[in-house]
């Protein structure tokens, strides 16, 4: 950029000078229009490539901000694109999960199906034939 000013200035004095060739004066102007044109290209190219790097900041950073807030329920923080989110469900309870218990007079471990379980029935202990909820009676 200096050197560009510099030539500026060398052809502002040689337009003031009447001994200067024309054919120089004008070969010095192209010189510098020259640069000139290099030097917007540049900046063209660098422009360019800065703002694909931005929206690709932007892009990074949006999910970044979906990563975060994907748990923190704020109602005020509705996607605003009108993707309406389905409203969560309550989880489903997998009923053929199989739980482990203990029986709390022997510890005999007892494996039950969720779905089989029937506190009505008050299971018993296969080991030693108490209650296995003994709180329910
Ligand atoms: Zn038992």
């Amino acid at each position: 950029m200096d050197d560009m000013k510099a030539r500026a200035e060398k052809l502002r004095a040689m337009c003031g000078d009447p001994s200067t060739d024309p054919r120089e004066l004008l070969g010095a102007a192209f010189e510098l229009l020259g640069q000139l044109s290099a030097r917007l290209d540049e900046q063209a190219a660098e422009a360019k490539e800065t703002r694909a790097f931005v929206e690709q900041i932007d892009e990074d950073l949006a999910d970044l901000e979906d990563a975060f807030f994907e748990d923190a329920e704020d109602p005020e923080d509705k996607e605003p694109d009108g993707a309406a989110e389905e409203p969560e469900e309550p989880e489903e309870f997998d009923e053929t999960e199989l739980i482990r218990y203990a029986c709390p007079h022997c510890g005999k471990e007892t494996v039950f199906r969720v779905e089989s379980i029937d506190l009505e029935d008050a299971p018993r202990c296969a080991g030693c034939g108490e209650l296995l909820f003994p709180g329910l009676e």
